[in-house]
Parts: structure tokens; sequence; C-alpha cells
């Protein structure tokens, strides 16, 4: 039997960093669901889809090819065979991404390929719905939030560090609006599971949200 962590919580409280940290410490697996529902994005963007047009959505989602793969630990998104992990962490892709995610044949495709990673490995699998759709019956259930203020300024010098021009108003807006169509749509909506312990990681540094964590695995 495979040993599954879920970790979900709004865009910028930490989830990407912590999981992949607990992953090295367990020798787990890192699955970054975000990344896929990304790499959709940008699939749609190329081909000027718009997120409304559910119906171009649909018939264009089959031709989108996602799988992953490992280079040394981190995961390799594929969209059609082109390694696209340097091109789907913009803001116009972050954009698209939360768009066109409440489309249920976008989901579809995405949590049946995210079931089966978990399936026959030692998952850390981080994203919206990991705890209340994708593994129900993960061991381990994690809720990471914080507040937006605090988000967005990690995003805007994650986002600076990269040397990208930004605006941390325009970040703090864009996350706000994020969160409310991830909590508000109608599938997979991102909320807390019933049996997820809640981590706020506000005034908290990684070292620690990760030693809470770890704890409650032992
Ligand atoms: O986690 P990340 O910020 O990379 O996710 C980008 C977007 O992908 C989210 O805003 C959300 O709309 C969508 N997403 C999702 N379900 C997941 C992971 C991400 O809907 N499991």
């Amino acid at each position: 039997m495979s040993y599954n962590i879920a970790i979900d919580g709004p865009a910028g409280a930490g989830k990407s960093t912590v999981a992949r940290r607990i992953a090295k410490e367990k020798h787990f697996i890192y699955v970054d669901t975000g990344a896929m529902y990304r790499a959709m994005g940008l699939y749609f963007l190329r081909n000027g889809i718009r997120a409304e047009d559910t119906q171009r959505i649909n018939e264009q989602c089959k031709e989108a090819d996602i799988t992953i793969s490992y280079a040394d630990g981190e995961q390799v998104v594929f969209l059609n065979g082109e390694n696209v992990n340097g091109l789907i962490r913009t803001e116009e892709v972050s954009n698209m991404t939360s768009a066109c995610s409440v489309n249920p044949k976008v989901r579809e495709k995405l949590v049946e390929l995210q079931k089966r990673l978990a399936k026959d490995a030692d998952v850390v699998m981080d994203g919206r719905d990991i705890g209340t759709c994708v593994l129900p019956d993960a061991d381990l259930k994690i809720y990471l939030t914080a507040g937006s203020g605090v988000r967005a300024k990690r995003r805007y010098e994650e986002l600076s560090a990269k040397g990208e021009e930004c605006d941390l108003a325009q970040i703090e807006k864009d996350i706000i609006e994020r969160d409310k169509r991830d909590m508000e749509r109608e599938i997979s909506p991102l909320r807390r599971a019933e049996d997820a312990v809640l981590v706020d990681s506000s005034g908290l540094s990684v070292d620690e949200v990760v030693e809470k964590i770890l704890l409650l695995c032992r």
C-alpha cells in the first residue's frame, strides 16, 4: 500500500515549497497538480481559446496530451511532448489556468492522471481538490493557508527574484480573484476536507511548517 499526503490551499500559501521539502525528507514523489492545470492553460492560450468558450475547451481538451516525468527529483511537465516547465509560471498563464480549470472535462482528464500516479507510489500531492476529490483516502491531509497580503508578497518576491516585472497590488488583486474562482466553482471547489489539518503559514517559516507536517506524519 502506498502512503499519500494531500496538501491543499489557496495560491501562494507555500504548498509547493513545503510539499517539495517533505517529499525529499520522506523519499516520496512530489506531484504538483497545479503544473498540470497550468500546462492545459498554456495550451488554450497558445491556441487562442477563451476560457469562457466551453464548447472549444471541450473539443480541444483531448488534443493536449499532458504527461510528467522526474529529473533529479523535480517534476517535469510535458505538453504534447514539449517540456513546458519554464513557460507555465507567468501571471498570464496563472489567470488563464484558474479560469479554464472550472471546466469538468479539463478536471476529469487531470484527476485521472493524478489518481494513477498516487496508486502505486508514496506521494506528496498538492493542489486544490486533493483531499476532497483526488485522494479522499489520503493518509494525511493538510489545508495550508495564509492571509492574502502575505501570499501576494511571497509571489511578488518570487517573480522579482526571477527578474520578472510585477506589481504587488495587482498580484494581490489577482490572488483574491483566483481564490474566489477556485472556491466558488461548481466542480471540486477549493475547500478544507473535514479530516484535513489546518495550518496557517502566515507567521511561520518554511522550516516550521515542514516540521509541523513531518510531526503529523509521525
Ligand atoms: O497551484 P497553482 O497555483 O500552480 O495552480 C494554478 C491553478 O490551477 C489554480 O489557481 C487552480 O485554478 C488550478 N488548480 C486546480 N486544481 C488543482 C490544482 C490547481 O483547479 N488540484
